[in-house]
């Protein structure tokens, strides 16, 4: 019989126990002790099972002795002994005399034990453990022992779990952590003072960083990477800024805002990309250049078929002929342009009054308005603050929209331009009440050649699928970015941002 007083002081030891470590073994070996000394017990097994019931841990006490454990006694003790018996019967047991009750199996190692004590460790409605007390007297232990062993099987059952459950959130983490590391973009968290809290092995090779406390502003490059971040901040629609690299690497950074973090930034390199469209850029426009010449000669010859006396039927074919020429020296135009504005080797660049530009390009526009009966609106005020660029690239990119908005709205739609000045940017927007564009289709079309696909079959509208990637080439030549809103059956707006030229002017690096 153990002293109720007994009981509580054991029980309120093992609990401190429980709280002040998080080593399971080491928690496990010093609870077994305490209550193989509290009880009087010759020696106590306890035995730690996963979900299959599988011995994962065990650990023996016996005062004074060394503990010896055997792979072999545990499973014997498992499968046939008391311990098996307790853990699937969920129950705790007094055994009087183990000779005379089948639930006992002897060890060879064990000659003294005559009865014995034996509860779970029961979480839930699951055994994770199981505690077995042994004495050298016949009928030592008692209900008394029995509850109070109960009590701390219940203790030691969560804390196992809680153990667990720490050691699952542990490899995950760390599984999270290693791959994160270890994966070759490079990442940064920067919390709102700028300070580094995170960078990855990539991010630490990119930045050459020792430690991770360094402020954004003093690492390598770091100057460009905060322009970038403050760009994408400023505009949230956009997703990534292109930086370039003092070693001439281009890498295309994203952010993201995760509460309680900070700012995750991801560069990608793309250099190899970058590569790959400039020798593309080289090869078309050595092309272009080649077949421009005989193409010219061709639209000569033919035109001067239009003073012979031709059949009706052959004027048609020479004006079918003339409209095929004019197409693919269109195409190749486009093709020019677009070489030569990715090269950055484009014409003179000057202060320039967007909205004024607008209103004329708009003005050439007369005779497609009228020929289709759409209504075309503006708000072009004077008085903006100019912007940095070549005036004829900004009159190609509100052409672009403009003839856009028109080839695709139906008959009698409307269309609307303006030209506004929002802090330090200038925002040209194209907004039409056409077909719209899938969401799907947004972010592809102004890629290179691309058309949406229902439109391609729609023989009344021509086009070469490079308009929108000329508006973007020029916008972004001058430090601007481009964006489109739409909704299929609703219409689109498509929108351009300069830097509005608030200082003095200065001619950028990228003009010519
Ligand atoms: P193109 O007009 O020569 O096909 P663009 O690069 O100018 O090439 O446009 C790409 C695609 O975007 C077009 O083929 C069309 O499908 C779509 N698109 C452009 N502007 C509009 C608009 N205002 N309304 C609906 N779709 C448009």
């Amino acid at each position: 019989m153990i002293s109720y007083a007994a009981s509580v002081e054991l029980m309120q030891t093992v609990s401190r126990q429980f709280n002040t470590s998080l080593d399971l073994d080491e928690v496990m070996g010093e609870v077994l002790r305490l209550t193989v000394e509290a009880t009087g017990a010759t020696r106590g097994s306890l035995f730690l099972l996963d979900e299959k019931g599988e011995v994962t841990r065990y650990v023996l006490a016996r005062p004074n002795q060394p503990p010896e454990v055997s792979r072999h006694n545990v499973e014997k003790a498992m499968t046939r002994g008391l311990a098996g018996w307790v853990y699937r019967q969920q129950l705790g047991v007094l055994v009087a005399d183990i000779i005379t009750d089948a639930r006992w199996v002897r060890l060879h190692n064990d000659t003294e034990t005559r009865s014995a004590l034996g509860v779970p460790l029961l979480h839930q409605d699951r055994v994770n453990g199981v505690l077995i007390l042994h004495h050298n007297q016949v009928g030592f232990f008692d209900e008394s022992h029995l509850s109070l062993v109960i009590g701390i099987a219940g203790q030691a059952a969560i804390a196992v779990e809680n153990a667990r459950l720490f050691t699952r959130v542990k490899n995950e983490r760390e599984t999270l952590y290693a791959l994160i590391t270890g994966m070759p973009i490079p990442v940064l968290v920067i919390d709102a003072a700028e300070q580094i809290v995170f960078a990855n092995q990539a991010a630490r090779q990119l930045f050459l960083l020792e430690q991770v406390e360094e402020r954004l502003t003093t690492i390598e490059s770091g100057h460009r990477l905060k322009e970038a971040i403050e760009n994408l901040r400023q505009n949230p629609a956009r997703q990534t800024v292109e930086v370039h690299w003092a070693d001439e690497r281009v890498f295309n950074v994203s952010i993201n805002q995760v509460p309680q973090l900070g700012t995750v930034i991801t560069l990608n390199d793309i250099t190899h990309l970058k590569e790959l469209d400039e020798m593309k850029s080289s090869f078309v426009e050595t092309v272009s250049h080649d077949i421009r010449n005989p193409l010219t000669a061709i639209h000569g010859f033919a035109s001067l078929l239009e003073m012979e006396n031709l059949s009706s039927r052959g004027r048609a074919n020479l004006a079918g002929l003339l409209h095929g020429v004019e197409q693919i020296q269109s195409l190749i135009q486009n093709l020019l342009d677009l070489a030569r504005i990715e090269a950055g080797t484009d014409e003179q660049v000057e202060p320039c009054d967007l909205a004024e530009i607008a209103a004329e390009t708009v003005a050439d526009f007369e005779i497609q308005l009228a020929q289709k009966e759409i209504n075309l609106t503006t708000d072009l005020p004077s008085g903006l603050a100019e912007v940095a660029a070549n005036p004829f690239r900004l009159s190609q990119v509100v052409a672009n929209l403009v003839s856009n908005a028109i080839k695709y709205t139906p008959k009698a739609g409307q269309v609307f331009v303006s030209v506004s000045q929002e802090g330090a940017e200038i925002r040209l927007r194209v907004s039409d009440n056409g077909p719209g564009i899938a969401p799907e289709e947004q972010l592809q079309i102004f890629e290179k050649f691309y058309r949406v696909p229902t439109m391609e079959d729609a023989e009344w509208i021509e086009g070469t699928g490079l308009g929108l990637s000329i508006v973007k080439a020029i916008v972004e030549g001058y430090g601007g970015w481009v964006w489109v809103e739409s909704e299929v059956g609703v219409g689109s707006t498509f929108g351009c941002v300069f830097p509005a030229l608030t200082t003095e002017f200065e001619v950028p690096e990228s003009g010519g």
